[in-house]
């Protein structure tokens, strides 16, 4: 079952001692195959192979939030509408979505990665990046272990990149995912780009596979004869900044493969908040609801900015006289999201707050930051095309920013 083994182009090209005079840094990146899928799978060992998707109904609006192989053998993919899924196959088998059980699943894998090195930063649910630099090992194989193990012990499949940075590292999890040629299984993908060749490895492939080409980027770029990430290392820098401004040099670097963002793990966390002291109190809910609403815009907008997103999310109230509390929830997965946000936080309100209560001083907070997730929530239509345009809008709004990222 271990297939899809691709080494770019050959290990054995690998020579780190002229590689830019720095030291070279080894980051490895898991992403779990159809994470959701594969943990009903284990449940019930009867879907196995079939075409289903865990998700919500079709008479409710619901979403694929993830499908088997089978499905998507026949176009069945996640963010679609379900009613659309049962269309291109009757026979779907619709599953709903247990989060609950997805995040113990999760939290055994993530032990498992902790075991190996505390340099672990876990972007999402079912995805995290390693920094296994410093581990004295030959780190193919290493990264071949925890992969089998995984899907051994706990019998979940998985895909793995290993390069020299982050961004490499996930690009190479994606191609070995997309490259699996495996029809109704898993790809189990493994895909090593050697230190100095990123920049060969990432040349063929679709601009809009870097990080920060959205959308209309890539409108942008297809206009200017621009489709393959090699087309834009090979613009000149200069022009690009000019294009696109700061977000250019970024992907003039990008596009040569150079990414030096270190694996943050959560010792480093921070917090973004936000909060306002009224002139007078506030006993009218829909007010202090308005409130929590641009406050969440903006925490939600200074996370996007910085490139973040938090688990944690925190009311701060202050009562007439003075007692201040603050309640806290944690999400599922980490958020960006203005109206994740402000639905966790206006349910922590009307929890504490007895009705009319006369409020002084609120505030919104979100923590337990990390880089963002790039995954659908369960039920979330399109929310990594409106987080794409939302990105777009930040950019514009960047002048009314102010920085508000404190160490926690
Ligand atoms: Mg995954």
């Amino acid at each position: 079952m271990v297939g899809n083994f691709s080494y770019f182009p050959s290990l054995l090209a690998q020579n780190r001692l002229h590689y830019n005079g720095r030291m070279p840094r080894t980051i490895l990146h898991l992403d779990l195959d159809a994470f959701y899928c594969s943990v009903e799978e284990i449940q019930n060992p009867q879907l196995r192979g079939k075409p289903f998707a865990v998700g919500g109904k079709p008479d409710e609006r619901g979403v694929v939030a993830s499908c088997s192989y089978a499905a998507r053998a026949l176009g069945i993919r996640s963010a679609m509408p379900m009613s659309r899924a049962i269309k291109l196959c009757r026979d779907l088998i619709i599953v709903s979505g247990r989060h609950h059980l997805y995040g113990e699943y999760s939290q055994k894998v993530m032990e498992k990665l902790h075991s190996l090195t505390p340099l672990v930063e876990q972007i999402s649910i079912d995805e995290a990046f390693l920094d296994i630099s410093d581990i004295q090992a030959d780190k193919p194989r290493l990264a071949l272990d925890l992969q089998l193990s995984i899907r051994n012990e706990l019998n979940l499949p998985s895909s793995v990149g290993i390069a020299s940075n982050k961004l490499v590292a996930k690009i190479a999890t994606e191609v070995g995912k997309k490259s699996s040629k495996k029809k109704n299984e898993p790809p189990f993908g493994f895909t090593v780009v050697p230190t100095g060749e990123e920049a060969k490895f990432l040349s063929p492939l679709p601009a809009d596979m870097l990080w920060g080409v959205g959308p209309k980027t890539n409108a942008r770029l297809a206009e200017l004869g621009i489709h393959t990430i090699g087309d834009i290392a090979n613009w000149p820098e200069k022009e690009l900044v000019n294009l696109f401004g700061e977000n250019g040099r970024d992907l003039w670097q990008h596009a040569h493969g150079i990414d030096n963002r270190p694996v943050s793990t959560e010792s480093e966390t921070k917090s973004i908040s936000q909060e306002t002291t009224y002139n007078v109190d506030v006993s009218d809910e829909k007010t202090l609801e308005k409130t929590l609403r641009e406050q969440s815009k903006e925490v939600a907008r200074q996370l996007r900015k910085n490139d973040l997103a938090g688990k944690t999310v925190k009311v701060k109230l202050r009562w007439s006289d003075f007692t201040t509390i603050t309640r806290q929830t944690t999400l599922p997965t980490s958020t960006d999201n203005e109206e994740e946000i402000f639905q966790a936080v206006v349910k922590l309100m009307k929890a504490v707050r007895k009705p009319n209560q006369p409020v002084r001083l609120i505030g919104v907070g979100v923590s337990g930051i990390g880089a963002p997730v790039r995954q659908l929530s369960l039920w979330d239509v399109g929310s990594e095309k409106s987080r794409k345009l939302q990105e777009v809008v930040d950019q514009l709004q960047d002048k009314y920013g102010k920085s508000i990222i404190k160490k926690g």
